[in-house]
């Protein structure tokens, strides 16, 4: 019998008996053994990150859930969650073989509940489809990941995921009001529910979210809503200089203004995104970009802001500034920024990208020091993000790199991002989460007081560490 130990746990194979309780629980043609027909459950988006599951299993309901954690704690056998796979820290990827445990099936929403402003789904659902169906509701629910047409509201919660919208709206953790899930021990919990208000306790519910597929698998979810913004506009302003971006933000914050976005992308970023779409951008050449979203119900109070921020970047030097009303030349603006990740990769398709976040105000500092250490390692290093909450992706392209380097590279330049991250008081990842690509630096992040304080309510959850193990502890 082969046994795989990690963390001083032991697990065992998935063997035929299991197989076949497997199928009963969640009927046979709902798992899957072939080698070829779980390929796409063996990685995430972290580029070179694979590792085969056992078994996959794509199940249906909270009961099934339940009884399969209850099979795989009595078997000690691990199990992963996922969602879409959409991913970028490995943490829906099975590094310890076991059961990969699908949610993709319960993607129901359930209920818009338009008296209480809530909607209930279940965690498979897309998050782009939750927008959509509660926007012809007159609602809106604010987060909005880059990848919502295809990550599920399960791996939001798991990551704690952001978006653009973050400055204005804040990311998934403030909308969750409700959760039911399904412990380690196979015991179906619910925390919260269509309440506003709730101190009962600890705050199981904040715990959870963030938890990477580690403490529960969430299997319900009540999510806040909110009257969907009547005005949109968008701005694009093209800058010369970095500094005068960061400070035209600076000065939009000072000015009481808080837009839904303020996204910026450099020069090489453009031009990555120029040659994906093989035609010229406004302004390529320009060292930055800034693509500022305003929103509110009145036109006048939106058009009022929108002065306001247009003058500020003239004031702060920008060399133009573009305004988009309706939805296709809005669409236009952000076609940019939308495909940056496809362009990076279409750019050098072995490429490595980190999540990290800084004070606001350091984004220019945190650039300049990034754009030093691309000159001394002689590799490129393109940043975009989000400017208005400081989170920044640095993205490190392979290009033409020796593979033996590359892969030398890449750790050696994460510490050094991370190094240069933490003395500027930020953190190593803002929306992305650690799973196992970031593991073995938490302790840069966090002291080890800390870490033995998370990894002993792990240990409450789940002492065997059948759930999602080898991921976020080093
Ligand atoms: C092109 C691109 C753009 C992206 N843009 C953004 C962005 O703007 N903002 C952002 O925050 N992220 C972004 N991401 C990252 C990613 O889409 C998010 O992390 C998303 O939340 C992952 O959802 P998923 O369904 O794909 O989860 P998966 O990758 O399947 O899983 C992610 C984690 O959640 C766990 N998990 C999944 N479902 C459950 C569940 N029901 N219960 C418990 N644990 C669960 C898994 O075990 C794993 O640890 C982007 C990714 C790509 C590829």
């Amino acid at each position: 019998m082969i046994q795989v130990t990690t963390g001083g746990k032991v697990y065992n194979p998935v063997n035929e008996a299991i197989i076949a309780e497997l199928r009963g629980i969640a009927g046979a043609e709902q798992v899957l053994t072939n080698r070829e027909a779980m390929e796409p459950y063996s990685h995430d988006e972290v580029v070179g990150l694979r590792a085969d599951p056992e078994i996959v299993v794509r199940v249906s309901s909270s009961e099934q859930v339940a009884a399969i954690l209850r099979l795989a704690q009595r078997e000690r056998i691990p199990v992963t969650p996922r969602g879409a796979g959409w991913g970028l820290s490995g943490g829906a990827v099975p590094v310890c073989g076991g059961i990969v445990l699908s949610l993709e099936r319960m993607n129901r929403i359930l209920e818009i509940d338009t008296e209480n402003l809530m909607v209930t789904v279940e965690p498979g659902a897309i998050t782009g489809d939750i927008h959509r169906a509660v926007e012809a509701h007159g609602l809106f629910y604010p987060p909005d990941p880059a990848s919502l047409d295809s990550c599920t509201i399960g791996g939001n919660i798991a990551e704690g995921a952001g978006g653009p919208r973050a400055v204005k709206y804040g990311t998934t953790m403030h909308y969750v009001c409700g959760l039911e899930a399904v412990l380690p021990s196979g015991d179906i919990i619910t925390c919260g529910g269509k309440l506003v208000k709730n101190v009962t306790g600890y705050n199981l519910l904040q715990l959870l979210i963030g938890s990477e597929g580690t403490l529960a698998v969430v299997t319900r979810i009540i999510l806040r809503l909110v009257p969907l913004p009547r005005e949109q506009v968008d701005l694009l302003a093209t800058f010369d200089d970095f500094q005068a971006a960061a400070d035209t933000v600076s000065a939009i914050i000072a000015a009481r203004i808080v837009p839904t976005t303020i996204e910026f992308m450099e020069r090489d970023s453009i031009l990555a995104v120029e040659r994906l779409l093989q035609r010229d951008l406004p302004h390529h050449d320009a060292a930055a970009h800034l693509l500022i979203q305003l929103d509110g119900n009145g036109r006048e109070q939106v058009d009022a802001d929108l002065d306001v921020v247009g003058q500020l970047c003239l004031d702060h030097g920008a060399c133009d500034v573009l305004v988009a009303r309706d939805r296709p030349t809005r669409d236009r603006l952000w076609e940019a920024r939308r495909k940056i990740i496809e362009a990076l990769t279409n750019a050098s398709p072995i490429n490595h990208m980190e999540d990290v976040v800084v004070p606001r105000s350091e984004i220019p500092r945190f650039l300049r020091e990034i754009h030093q250490l691309a000159d001394q390692v002689g590799v490129r290093l393109i940043c975009f993000g989000h400017a208005g909450d400081g989170n920044v992706h640095v993205n490190a392209l392979q290009d033409d790199l020796p593979a033996e380097r590359w892969e030398a590279l890449v750790p050696q330049l994460s510490e050094e991002i991370y190094r240069l991250t933490l003395s500027l008081g930020g953190t190593i990842t803002g929306e992305h989460g650690i799973g196992c690509e970031r593991r073995r630096y938490l302790p840069l992040a966090l002291d080890a007081v800390q870490i033995e304080l998370q990894r002993s309510i792990r240990d409450v959850f789940d002492p065997n560490h059948i759930l999602n193990p080898n991921k976020i502890f080093p």
